[in-house]
């Protein structure tokens, strides 16, 4: 009877594994069929001075439109991507996108500067920078406009293919940002030999600092370390204004959250560009 049991779990076990295995084939497959016929859609979230409630920068987050016309977030399709390689064509897509959009918002009278973010598969194929310099070229995006957001994991595997690539990079004239900035395993020694531009202070950190005080401390520390190291600041996921009173108190000035704007489709953020974010987007000058 215990055999015969045992028999029956393995075998649900087993039917288990094959079905998750044909849902992620039929994924994969889902997915390459949408980088054919063009259905991944970048969308973009405000990054905004909050002293001045201006726009400064967006970054450019991936959304994938499947064939019922629904929006599918990059949580669901971005590990796959990783792991089947494909997340090599969806990103230059991206990344070719975000200079082409990013050239007519300044062209439009807004240069502001798009971030795109990278993933490691990306970042370690040999000819990454000579296919961002291509892709800047065949935009016409100007270099200064395109910020590449990487995570320090990109930054510990490698380290002298790293350096070689960033170098590549800061010489073609586009930024660095390190994304989800305190999460990751490296060590920070790393700001000192990577030319690194941004830190984007991670969401987590962001979300809790207003109950949980080693929150707060770490913020404090990260803004503290940028300002010493001559480096810019981004802060991730701002929700509340005391959120934002309490960073830009301390002089983190930038940041990108729901409290200015959710990511939105391109013609969106054009208008954005055009008319501003209204009162919400200043929470120094609400205050006043
Ligand atoms: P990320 O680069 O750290 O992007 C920030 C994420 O936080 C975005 O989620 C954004 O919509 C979300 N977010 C922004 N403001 C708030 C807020 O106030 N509160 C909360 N709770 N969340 C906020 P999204 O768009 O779902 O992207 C998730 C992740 O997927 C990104 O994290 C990034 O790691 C990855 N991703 C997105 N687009 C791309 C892409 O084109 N290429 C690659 N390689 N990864 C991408
Ligand atoms: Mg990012
Ligand atoms: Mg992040
Ligand atoms: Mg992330």
């Amino acid at each position: 009877r215990a055999k015969q049991e045992g028999r029956n779990r393995y075998q649900f076990f087993s039917a288990d594994i094959e079905e998750k295995l044909l849902a992620k084939q039929l994924l994969e497959r889902h997915m390459r069929e949408a980088l054919e016929k063009g259905r991944y859609e970048v969308f973009y979230q405000p990054k905004v001075n909050a002293e001045t409630g201006i726009i400064v920068g967006a970054e450019a987050l991936v959304r994938w439109r499947n064939t019922d016309g629904e929006l599918v977030p990059p949580i669901r399709f971005i590990p796959l991507a990783e792991e089947t390689g494909l997340i090599v064509p969806i990103g230059e897509m991206v990344l070719r996108q975000a200079c082409d959009h990013a050239r007519f918002w300044a062209e439009q009278g807004s240069p502001i500067v798009v971030s795109v973010n990278i993933s490691a598969q990306q970042f370690e194929v040999e000819s990454f920078a000579d296919i961002v310099a291509a892709v800047l070229a065949q935009t016409g995006v100007e270099p200064q406009q395109i910020e590449l957001e990487i995570t320090e994991g990109v930054l510990a595997k490698d380290q002298v293919q790293a350096r070689n690539t960033l170098i590549a990079l800061r010489q073609i004239g586009v930024g660095i940002a390190v994304d989800d900035f305190g999460t990751g395993y490296s060590s920070l020694a790393y700001l000192k030999r990577f030319p690194i531009n941004v830190l984007k202070i991670d969401q987590g950190f962001v979300r809790d600092m207003l109950t949980d005080a080693s929150d707060a401390a770490i913020i404090t520390a990260i803004i503290h370390l940028a300002h010493s190291l001559h480096l810019d600041l981004v802060a991730e996921g701002v929700e509340e204004e005391e959120q934002a009173r309490r960073l830009l108190a301390q002089g983190c000035k930038v940041m990108q959250g729901y409290l200015y704007s959710q990511p939105v489709p391109f013609l969106q953020m054009s208008h954005l560009l055009v008319s501003g974010l209204g009162a919400s987007a200043s929470p120094s000058q609400a205050d006043a």
